[in-house]
């Protein structure tokens, strides 16, 4: 933590969801808030106003709140001294009677006296610029609250421990002591001096580059671990897409969660299978004459298969013409090389020769083809265990490593791989110690900025908006 604290303005929230609950919490911080809560509140047992900036931090204390004669709430208040809080300045936080309109009338009696209503992500901010914490960790705590899945939560808290910052601090520090040497070699301009032989600084520069490339690489998986496994359903109109869906949903009705698409040309809806979160789409059915009124949804929809991991392509098997599809299917599987696809028998119910017909279509088009029966529910759990397969592992993995889940931090870390290559080309070309110190310099700032050491105003505000007020 930093030195010297900078306290801020005072400032006050609703740091818990307004809603009918048994308790509530409403918090301050900032230069003066002691006195404000002295102000307004009445220790038990006594109808002196109470000599709060007296207490010592991490006490609780039981009375009431006043504005003026008129009682607002008996309530608890928990005080914080700085630096020993989170935002690390002085913080009171008041646990009050959890209903709207008694939450709110707390608030103001705060506002009334003194305080200003926090921005979005306002006490994460202050946290973060008195060196509490670092940004990956106040991006962890955004998403650890945001988590809708068991992964996604644990990732988050893997992060918010700091993993991913002390990773990035080492890199950083190495990174600064190559460059530092460098540096020294230009002071001496003329004299041709080399403080570490080029054969050492391509050696470090290859280290790095490799650690770097390692975070990068995590990114695939800690998405998929964070956002969950993106998935489309696509085929022919009438295939039994939503039917598949709703089966699907249907079973871990318990969990699901909804998330209604942005346009109604698809749904969005998310199940959790064996630990990790799938996120479902179903697209507009896809044809090859299309109607104009239609087109706009079948647009979209190709939009969402190149957004996504797991691609589950269903075909009817009990039409007499499914033969026909294999080119649909070797279309997409070459067009989207990239992504896992399976292919889904669907209807198996209604072809008693069904084995031999998926048989056909996996010699015909070399996928992997799976039978079920969307209405009948039957070989649904062999589906959901052939797509847990894709995140096999990953537990494991996460585990054992630090996974980079957010495209920030993937893209500031794509930049500096790509500098610290660039600074390799330029020793091997024997360039100038300027041209590869200024290369070094740029990867340096590229993860400086992950963590915050190097600060970028705009990069701060996406941030803390994603957060609610009162965080
Ligand atoms: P979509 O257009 O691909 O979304 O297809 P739907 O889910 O609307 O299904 C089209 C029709 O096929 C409906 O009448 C479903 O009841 C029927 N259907 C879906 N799955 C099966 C199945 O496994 N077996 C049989 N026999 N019919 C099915």
């Amino acid at each position: 933590m930093k030195d010297n604290v900078l306290q801020q303005d005072p400032i006050a929230a609703i740091a818990t969801p307004l809603g009918i609950g048994a308790l509530a919490i409403v918090r301050m911080s900032g230069q003066g808030v002691l006195a404000i809560a002295e102000k307004v509140f009445r220790k038990a047992g006594s109808n002196e106003d109470c000599a709060l900036s007296d207490s010592p931090g991490y006490r609780a204390h039981f009375g009431r709140l006043y504005d003026g004669d008129r009682l607002v709430d008996e309530v608890v208040l928990l005080l914080f001294r700085s630096p020993a809080s989170f935002t690390a300045e002085d913080m009171v936080e008041i646990t009050c009677h959890g209903g709207p309109v008694v939450v709110k009338a707390v608030l103001k009696l705060l506002l009334d006296n003194g305080c200003r209503l926090a921005e979005p992500g306002e006490f994460t901010r202050r946290a973060f610029l008195n060196g509490r914490i670092d940004l990956t960790q106040a991006e962890a705590i955004g998403e650890m609250i945001h988590a809708r899945s068991e992964s996604a939560y644990r990732t988050a808290a893997n992060q918010m421990k700091g993993a991913l910052a002390h990773k990035l601090d080492a890199l950083r520090s190495r990174l600064i002591e190559s460059r530092a040497l460098l540096e020294l070699e230009l002071d001496f301009g003329e004299e041709d001096v080399e403080f570490q032989s080029r054969d050492e600084l391509r050696a470090r520069v290859d280290e790095l580059r490799r650690e770097v490339s390692e975070l990068v690489d995590s990114y695939q998986h800690g998405r998929l671990m964070s956002e969950g496994v993106a998935t489309v359903i696509i085929g022919r109109p009438n295939a039994g897409k939503s039917t598949l869906l709703n089966a699907l949903l249907e079973e871990e009705r318990a969990i699901v969660s909804h998330m209604p698409g942005t346009t109604r040309d698809y749904i969005e809806e998310c199940f959790i299978y064996h630990n990790t979160m799938f996120r479902l789409t179903d697209t507009a059915g896809l044809r090859d004459a299309v109607e104009e009124i239609e087109h706009e949804g079948i647009r979209r929809s190709y939009e969402k298969i190149a957004e996504a991991d797991l691609i589950l392509y269903l075909m009817d098997i009990s039409e007499d013409d499914f033969m026909e599809e294999v080119a649909t299917i070797k279309d997409i599987r070459d067009e989207y090389a990239g992504t896992e696809l399976l292919v889904v028998a669907n209807k198996s119910d209604g072809a008693p020769d069904a084995d031999q017909r998926m048989q056909k279509v996996g010699e015909e088009s070399g996928c992997r083809v799976l039978g079920i029966s969307a209405l009948r529910q039957e070989g649904l759990d062999k589906l959901k265990d052939e797509m847990a397969r894709l995140t096999e592992g990953l537990d494991k993995l996460h585990e054992a490593s630090v996974l980079v889940t957010s495209m920030r931090h993937y893209e500031a870390l794509r930049n500096a791989e790509d500098a610290l290559h660039n600074a390799r080309e330029l020793i091997n070309t024997e360039a100038d110690t300027e041209l590869i110190a200024f290369e070094l310099r740029s990867a340096l700032d590229y993860v400086g900025e992950i963590t915050g050491r190097v600060i970028n105003e705009e990069v701060l505000n996406t941030i803390f908006d994603r957060f609610c007020i009162g965080k």
